[in-house]
This record gives structure tokens, sequence and C-alpha cells, in this order.
């Protein structure tokens, strides 16, 4: 062994370090939950993307396990070869369903789907019209797809048509997160899809942080704001609190990215469980009692925060990473777990606090976490970036 890795490694790790950007692994002792174990201590969760509570819901835990019983627990190979079961067919059936489309097809993930779909459907000669703000997998997707890639400043429509006219290509889309995972703010999705509807544009979005918090059925902000879109992407391992995702759109759409995305083609299938699990926590988010009281505890944080209720995501931009650091840490002593985003995952001079609420959440503990970020004070001096995105505010504290 040269020994090289090993000095690369650690080139790069301290670099990070300096920055304030070195990241580590927190292992929890306890299932996700609005409650966490974490090194011993019980820590009150706001950094999970399970909305609903079903990562650790009992019917959706015995849909698992009563699958895993019938099936095993590796699917053995990709769909294509013998991966494939009655489990997943039943989902896709289920999501097409319930997304009110011809088909879904899955995914092992949503970067998968992404990175599958995107770079199935497009290739050189073809522009892509992609939000700046944009989830690092539909970034990566993009790219792989090795079409133009144009992207427009974040959620500004107007420029968005400018670039359009000005970047004429065989097939051309609008590529966009519908809820931003960092910001928690929206697309502006009618205008964009009359954008689309007057080039010629197909339009592409990421439901992940909508499904199952947006629309009367949750289906998103498509369905919020009564969008039809070409291509619907959609996670289970968020709001529905498992693990996969899928793509919603037309049988030929379903067709090709069986037949194309090498995500999906080379990549070994989803557990049967996992499926069958997912089909059950479908069912239960559906309940429009589960996500009155997610949209209640929205509501309250909202409020309490002075950020608009436009998601479960709540973004508190600090500025520089280490101050994103010391708030963090501030909230844990306190017993709160509100982890800290900083580069490459957010731009920067952005550091953040991320805050998002479940239905799992009390009302008792939302108050709690108001009145815990309260030393972030509303006093605004901090040095970071004009504009900032909306749905964010600047904060510094003594
Ligand atoms: C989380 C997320 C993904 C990735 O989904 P996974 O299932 O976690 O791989 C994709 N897009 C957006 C917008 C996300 O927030």
């Amino acid at each position: 062994m040269s020994g090289l890795v090993d000095g690369w490694a650690k080139e790069t790790l301290s670099s990070l370090e300096a920055r304030h950007l070195k990241r580590s692994l927190e292992p929890l002792e306890s299932p996700v939950g609005a409650r966490v174990r974490i090194a011993g201590r019980e820590l009150l969760n706001f950094s999970s993307n399970d909305y609903l509570g079903l990562a650790n819901d009992p019917d959706v835990v015995d849909a698992g396990r009563a699958a895993m019983l019938r099936h095993g627990v590796g699917s053995g190979a990709s769909r294509l070869v013998v991966g494939d079961t009655t489990a997943h067919q039943s989902l896709e059936r289920a999501l097409a369903k319930f997304e009110g489309t011809e088909a879904a097809v899955l995914f092992n993930s949503g970067y998968a789907a992404n990175l599958g779909a995107l770079s199935a459907l497009f290739g050189p000669g073809d522009v892509l019209f992609s939000d700046a703000l944009n989830h690092a997998s539909l970034i990566d997707g993009c790219r792989l797809s090795r079409a133009q890639v144009v992207v427009y400043p974040h959620r500004d429509v107007e420029t968005l048509e400018a670039l359009v006219r000005a970047h004429p290509g065989q097939r051309r889309a609008v590529v966009t997160d519908t809820v931003f995972s960092m910001d928690g703010d929206r697309a502006p999705l009618a205008a964009i899809s009359q954008v689309c509807a007057r080039h010629g544009l197909a339009l592409v979005v990421d439901e992940a942080h909508a499904t199952g918090v947006l629309g009367s059925l949750g289906r998103g902000l498509g369905e919020l704001e009564g969008v039809t879109v070409d291509v619907h992407v959609g996670t289970l391992s968020k709001a529905v609190g498992c693990f996969g995702a899928y793509v919603a759109g037309s049988e030929a759409l379903r067709e090709l990215l069986i037949n194309r995305a090498r995500s999906l083609v080379f990549s070994t299938a989803l557990p049967a469980a996992v499926c069958a699990a997912a089909e059950r926590a479908l069912g239960k988010l559906q309940d429009p009692v589960v996500r009155a009281r997610l949209h209640q505890r929205i509501g309250q944080l909202a409020a309490g925060l002075g950020l608009p209720a436009d998601s479960a995501v709540f973004s508190v931009v600090l500025g520089e990473a280490d101050v994103a650091l010391a708030a963090s840490a501030r909230l844990r002593e306190a017993g709160f777990l509100v982890k800290a985003i900083r580069p490459p995952t957010v731009p920067e001079g952005t550091s953040r606090l991320r805050v998002s609420v479940s239905a799992a959440h009390e009302v008792g503990d939302v108050e709690r976490l108001i009145s815990a970020m309260g030393f972030l004070g509303g006093a605004v001096a901090s040095p970071h970036p004009d504009p900032l995105p909306t749905g964010t505010r600047k904060v510094e504290w003594a």
C-alpha cells in the first residue's frame, strides 16, 4: 500500500475542517421520530423528512415485516432480471392511482430516479433549464444527460422565459424542485408551466418535499396549483417514511425508463418488504386527518419564527458555517436536534439552521422549539448575499 490515498484523504479533510465544513455521522439509538436518542440522550428532533411520522408507524412496520417473511430480505437481481415482484408491481399501480397518472415506475432512491430519468430522456442537442437552487440529484441528472444546461435564477420566471427564447434546442425542458429542499419555499409552478406551454417545453418536477405535504390529495405542489407535468418525481423516503422513489407519468414514459434508465437497469431492485411498507404508508398518507395535523404544526412554527408557511421545511439563514454550527450546538444543549446545513448543500455564505416539522410533533414540542430559538432574535446584520432565497430571513444573535 502506497499511502497515497490516505494522504489525499487527509489533505482534503483538513481543508474541510479549516473551513468548518467537515461533517460526521451520528448514529441514532432509536427509530427516527419526534424524539430520537443519540449517545444516550433524548432529543426533540426537528431535522428529519419523515413529515407524517410514518417511518416508525406500527401498521407500516407490520406490512414490511409480512412481506419480508414472504419474499425474504434481498431481491436478488435487478428488476429486469429476476428482482421484480408482485409487491413492486402493486406499489407502482398504487402510486399511479395516487398521482392520477397512467403509470409509475419505481427507482431505488430519489437520487437514482433523477439521474435515471434525466439521462434517459435527454442528450446532446437538448436543453435543460434548471433552477439555481435545485437539488443535487437534479443537477447531477442534468449533467449526466449531456444536454446543454441553462441555470436560471431561483424562482425567476421572467429570466427563465428570456433564457428559453435565447436557447433553441431539440428537446427542451424546465427542471425544478417544487418545494426546495433546503429553503422550504415553492417554485412558481403555474407560471413555469405557462412558459413551457408557450414555448413547447416539457416540465420535469421533483416533488420530494411536497408529496404527502401539499395538495388536498397529498400529491404535491402540482395538485395545489392545478398544474399537470410531464415527468413527476416523488420519493418514498420523506413523507412516505420508507425508502425508494418513483417517476409518475405516461405509460410510454414508464416503458422508456424501464428500458433506458441506467440507474434502474443496472441496479438491484428494492426489497419487496420496502415496497409493501411503502404501499401501506401511501394508504395512511391519504388520510386527511394526518396531513391536517401536519399543517397545524406548520402554521404554528411559521407564526413563531415569522416565516411563510410554504412547506414543512423552514430555513433560518445565518451566514457563515461556524455561526450555523454554533447555533445548532446551542439548541442541542437545550435538547433540540436542529442540524446546521452548510456548503456545498447550500450556497457559500448561506449556512443555516434547517428546521423540519412533522405531524408526530405535539403542539408543546413546537412551542418549546420556538422559545428555544428565541436567542436568534430578529436583529439583522449578518454578511450574506442578497437577495436571499424567499422563505428565509437574516438573523444574528449576541
Ligand atoms: C431528498 C431529495 C432527493 C433524493 O431522494 P432520496 O430518496 O433521498 O434519494 C431528490 N430530490 C429532492 C428535491 C430531495 O429533497
